[in-house]
């Protein structure tokens, strides 16, 4: 029997992104917890008080177990997807529901990478792409839950992006990568500022500008202004919707970083060019 070897590349892209969607749902959990810790840390050495030396705490340890009972969860607890649905959901030992969230994160990565295999095969391009959006749904769901996009995340990505344009890995120019990030991260930055000059209040922050330097390293300065345009009415839109359904969030703050990951989605799916025509630029 044939196997069409564009299905067989990206049925395996798709296995593979199960798993490192597995491994997302870790360093979604983790790495905003991991960067509470060093700040305390950091505080408690800037005021002379002792620091407690505690247990490691990183993406591999402690192992991960049920925040309800304790139980430590076995490998076969955590195969991406199956295992939830053979749990039914719940832990094991204490049948406390798991967030519905694991599974959708692991399959929304496997998702992404399919699409990128489908695209772009087994290659240099097609792993970039998906390491692009590991990393970027990564950020989106981290900036949703705690509103901050960890500098771990976010500078790797600018870098990639401009080492994929000067690899070729990307159709865009060198020149064009780098001028993205820059024209990414000081459009935001001077909005940020003349926000907070009229409002006094702060719009956003710093890491929205890494994200967005990130995203024109990958795209090209020719993509920021339709990407930022498309994340600024769905931000709105969702913002105000927000409003008006669930009450405010914690603190009335709305993350932009989801939006902006949605708009470097679309980008990397429809084209940024695709993306230019549909705001008529
Ligand atoms: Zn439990």
């Amino acid at each position: 029997m044939l196997v069409n070897p564009q299905w067989f590349e990206a049925s395996l892209a798709a296995v593979f992104g199960l798993l490192i969607g597995s491994f997302l749902n870790v360093v979604i959990y983790r790495l905003p917890k991991m960067m509470e810790r060093q700040w305390a840390a950091e505080c408690a050495e800037m005021s002379g008080s002792p620091q407690a030396v505690g247990e490691p705490f990183n993406l591999m340890l402690p192992r991960s177990r049920c925040p309800h009972c304790g139980h430590q969860i076995h490998w076969y607890e955590n195969v991406p997807v199956i295992s939830y649905v053979f749990l039914r959901g719940g832990c094991s030992a204490c049948k406390a529901p798991i967030s519905l969230r694991y599974p959708v994160v692991e399959v929304v990565s496997g998702g992404l990478f399919f699409l990128c295999a489908w695209r772009w095969g087994a290659s240099a391009t097609g792993l970039a792409w998906c390491t692009f959006s590991a990393t970027l749904l990564a950020l989106a769901v981290i900036d949703w839950d705690t509103t901050l996009l960890p500098d771990d995340l976010t500078l790797p990505l600018l870098w990639l992006g401009l080492i994929a344009a000067a690899m070729k890995w990307t159709p865009v120019s060198l020149n064009a990568s780098l001028w993205g990030a820059v024209g990414g991260y000081l459009s935001l930055w001077m909005v940020y500022w003349a926000f907070k000059l009229v409002t006094g209040k702060e719009g956003m922050g710093y890491g929205d500008f890494k994200l967005f330097a990130a995203l024109g390293a990958w795209f090209g300065w020719q993509a920021l202004i339709p990407m930022i345009l498309l994340a600024s009415v769905i931000g709105a839109i969702v913002g105000i919707a927000m409003k008006f359904t669930t009450g405010l969030r914690e603190g009335g703050y709305v993350p932009f970083g989801p939006f902006l990951a949605g708009a470097g989605f679309t980008a990397l799916f429809f084209g940024a060019d695709t993306l230019r025509q549909a705001v008529g630029l």
